[in-house]
């Protein structure tokens, strides 16, 4: 079964499309990100040229395809989207961006799983709006320059850290996502109801906001399952008491972790004597992929505060020990 605390997008979350914001002002939070993008956006405007390439980065459901879009409406121009994995082929990428408009902005999500040769074509579209493509085989074989449309891409990633730095170079606005406060959260919250009519008061939205791990997918995720422990239990209204109540049926806690995350914990307080314990070993104990723990697990408890990286491993903190009231002994780590 599938985390309801997963930052990444699964089948069933389809329906948040219609939730997305539309304009820079509607979205919600990352002012800085805002304030920098919304400059570039109007230079560009006044100048009349095409958005320099941007690339935008951080955990699953933070918003970026989101941004991407607003972009595109801000910038008055066609969006387009693809994805890393999507683009097999250099053709695949040749079909996409020849048949882009003049100053059109191209989203490509995961952008690090691009592979290698689709990334060489990448290069030379994004400096110099060209193709080079290779037409025929063996001495007879040569290349023809094919001129592209000033365009913008959008790239996103949840690792900047993966990207071959020829590529991120290539990107003269890179910006990065952050988790969002409970306010902001609590605003999207709002903001969520009121578009699918569901009555929340704002200790509600508040109790929601709290258990969302700074992340608006998994808030509006949170808010429909909410919502419908609401109707069948209640008057339909989400109350601070039944979105407790709710929450902790779903097994998410006060401050948003699951099973899976106080599993972890545990197992490293618990089974290593709150660690150090490296990440191997750390997955062999919990039966997980180390890149799982690594994308999936350790981002939020790291951001919480409740584990640590050292040199020699991970370590719960005394904060994971408050957190599962389980006392905490300095002679636990040395
Ligand atoms: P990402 O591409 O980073 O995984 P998305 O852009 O798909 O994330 O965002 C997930 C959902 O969260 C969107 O469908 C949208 O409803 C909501 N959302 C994201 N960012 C905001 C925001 N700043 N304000 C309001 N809603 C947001």
């Amino acid at each position: 079964e599938e985390r309801i605390v997963a930052g990444g997008e699964q089948e069933a979350d389809s329906w948040q499309y219609s939730l997305r914001p539309r304009r820079l002002a509607e979205y919600i939070g990352q002012d800085q990100v805002k304030n920098n993008l919304s400059i570039f956006i109007q230079a560009t405007l006044a100048r009349g040229e095409a958005l320099d390439h941007v690339l935008l980065y951080g955990p699953p459901g933070l918003g970026k395809t989101t941004l991407a879009g607003i972009i595109a409406v801000e910038l008055g121009v066609n969006f387009r989207i693809t994805s890393g994995p999507a683009v097999e082929r250099p053709g695949d990428l040749a079909a996409l961006l020849t048949n882009l408009g003049e100053k059109d902005v191209l989203f490509i999500d995961e952008i690090h799983r691009l592979s290698r040769s689709v990334e060489e074509i990448l290069y030379s579209a994004m400096e110099d709006y060209a193709l080079d493509i290779i037409i025929g085989k063996g001495p007879s074989a040569r290349s023809i320059r094919l001129d592209l449309p000033k365009f913008t891409l959008v790239g996103a990633t949840t690792r900047a850290g993966a990207l071959a730095a020829p590529l991120r170079d290539r990107f003269g606005v890179i910006c990065r996502l952050e988790y969002y406060t409970t306010e902001h959260l609590e605003c999207i919250v709002n903001r969520a109801a009121e578009i699918l009519n569901v009555r929340i008061d704002s200790l509600g939205a508040r109790e929601i906001a709290r258990r969302s791990r700074g992340t608006p997918r998994i808030a509006n995720r949170l808010l429909k399952r909410v919502r419908d422990f609401a109707q069948v239990t209640g008057d339909g209204v989400i109350t601070n008491a039944v979105a407790d109540k709710a929450l902790a049926l779903l097994e998410v806690d006060q401050l948003g972790l699951d099973k899976i995350d106080r599993s972890l914990l545990k197992t490293i307080i618990k089974n290593f004597n709150g660690g150090p314990v490296g990440l191997d070993t750390l997955a062999a104990a919990i039966s997980e992929e180390t890149d799982t723990i690594e994308d999936v697990y350790e981002p939020f408890l790291l951001q919480m505060g409740f584990i640590a990286r050292t040199p020699r491993g991970r370590v719960a903190t005394p904060t994971a020990y408050a957190h599962l009231n389980i006392p905490y002994k300095e002679s636990n780590q040395e």
